[in-house]
């Protein structure tokens, strides 16, 4: 005769699925974020090497003003340079674009652009010329306050690196506090 299931093993089996889903959840949610983080550290350097090969076309000075180090403008930038090379972070910045560029455009204030040049002349290929803000540590609702802020940085060496720091970097400045 074939045996059935009683109630109390279907019932049991239920729980114990339940229970490994529970605690399996977190641990598979966190090697997700992991993974997410790896591939946009991945997708950083890559356009820190195109826009390398950019300013050397364009013969860019070391340190100056955006247009004399032959940074590209941001529409040219997102255009074609980072086409495919997108972030799968969870949190939403909403109208910042996923990958964000610390250097103003050709067309915007003088007091921007000498600003820019004079960080670049004091901080050297150590400035980060691009971010990652869609990383935090907890998955949940952010905002932009004063709560810290895990946020990934592109130097203008290729170079990609994670920094934690209260508030989040609206400013050049905010990478070498
Ligand atoms: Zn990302």
């Amino acid at each position: 005769m074939k045996r059935a299931f009683t109630l109390t093993e279907v019932l049991a089996v239920i729980a114990i699925a339940t229970t490994f889903a529970a605690i399996s959840y977190p641990v598979f949610s966190q090697v997700r974020r992991s993974a997410r983080k790896s591939e946009c550290i991945s997708n950083l350097h890559q356009i820190g090497v195109a826009i390398s090969m950019y300013r050397s076309q364009y013969d860019g000075v070391e340190a100056g003003t955006p247009v004399e180090m032959g940074l590209p403008p941001g529409e040219t930038l997102f255009s074609t340079v980072t086409d495919g090379l997108k972030c799968h972070g969870t949190a939403s910045m909403g109208e910042w674009p996923l990958y964000s560029k610390t250097w103003p455009e050709p067309g915007d204030d003088q007091a921007s652009q000498k600003f820019w040049a004079a960080f670049v002349n004091r901080y050297g290929s150590s400035t980060v010329m691009m971010f990652d803000a869609n990383h935090q540590p907890s998955a949940g609702p952010v905002s932009v306050g004063w709560q810290n802020w895990t946020v990934l940085g592109l130097k203008l060496d290729t170079s990609v690196y994670a920094k934690t720091h209260r508030a989040f970097p609206l400013t050049l400045s905010w990478w070498t506090q």
